[in-house]
């Protein structure tokens, strides 16, 4: 049985430099540390860093506390919210991805020059109320052709993308917007792991007679790999942990594909692979 694993499974750079990076806080820091919500969306590395002395908290749980350091995650929050805990005397790393922060740099300084800023996105994801919250002026969140109209006529609109939201979109939404404003200024703003992680998950999953996708539950990224990979693979299974691959029997099959999302950790991937090595 041919067993292939996806190259891109697993942490993307940002996720990885976070939880690194967060681990390496706790060691040297001796009051208690946070992060401001969950670093990501995988309970194993969540009990692995409470295992370090690191807590997930929300906005509201550290108004009740008095102090320590808060480590924010790879979305990033908004630039108010991350100043309320430096005046509450929270010390704070800030951990956002370094392409989620080259974001917030563009709508500051759009908005700065006055410019209407143009998120294409969902604006219920945390990474968007992020973004939002860096643009000091007028900010139009835009999923689809229905927000256009929200865009003011012949405005100077500076456009940026979700790190996530799907390429082809954003340039059908680039091309409508461009019929509304004549003074835009457009920035490509998506992040290249996503989009990678997604077309070699399909293209194993085309060829696989079985295909697996590791995350946790929560993790909208990789319920996104897991709907593209079923619809290329009937027999595609999303499991959290290894244990989960107890109840699952492959045979009779000639392939199995792996992949993960972002926020799996690589010990769990490696420990399906060995699993399903295992199995033959
Ligand atoms: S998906 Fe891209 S932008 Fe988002 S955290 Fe990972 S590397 Fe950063």
């Amino acid at each position: 049985m041919e067993v292939i694993l996806a190259k891109t499974a697993g942490f993307c750079f940002g996720v990885d430099r976070a939880v690194s990076r967060a681990a390496g806080e706790a060691e040297k820091t001796d009051g208690p540390v946070y992060t401001y919500g969950p670093l990501v969306h995988n309970e194993e590395v969540i009990r692995d860093l409470e295992s370090k002395g690191i807590r997930a908290v929300t906005a509201e749980e550290l108004e009740g506390l008095d102090g320590g350091t808060v480590i924010i995650r790879a979305h990033g929050i908004p630039k108010a919210e991350q100043e309320k805990l430096v005046l509450h005397g929270f010390k704070v790393v800030d951990l956002t991805c370094p392409f989620v922060k080259r974001i917030h740099r563009i709508v500051q300084e759009a908005s700065e020059a006055g410019r209407t800023v143009v998120i294409t996105g969902n604006k219920d994801h945390p990474e968007v109320k992020g973004i939002v919250g860096w643009c000091g002026g007028k900010a139009i969140v835009i999923a689809d052709e229905s927000g256009i109209p929200e865009i003011p006529q012949d405005a100077p609109v500076t456009v940026v993308s979700q790190t996530t939201f799907n390429y082809k979109k954003f340039k059908e939404l680039v091309e409508k917007i461009s019929e509304r404003s004549y003074n835009k200024h457009v920035v490509n703003t998506i992040c290249n792991a996503t989009q990678e992680r997604q077309t070699e998950a399909g293209a194993i999953a085309e060829r696989a007679d079985v295909m697996i996708v590791i995350g946790g539950r929560e993790s909208s990224n990789t319920q996104k790999l897991f709907e593209i990979c079923r619809s290329a693979c009937p027999r595609t299974y999303y499991i959290q942990t290894p244990d989960d691959l107890k109840t699952l029997s492959f045979a009779p099959v000639s392939s199995v594909g792996i992949t993960a999302g972002a926020s799996t950790p690589n010990n769990i991937i490696q420990e399906v692979y060995s699993h399903v090595r295992g199995k033959q």
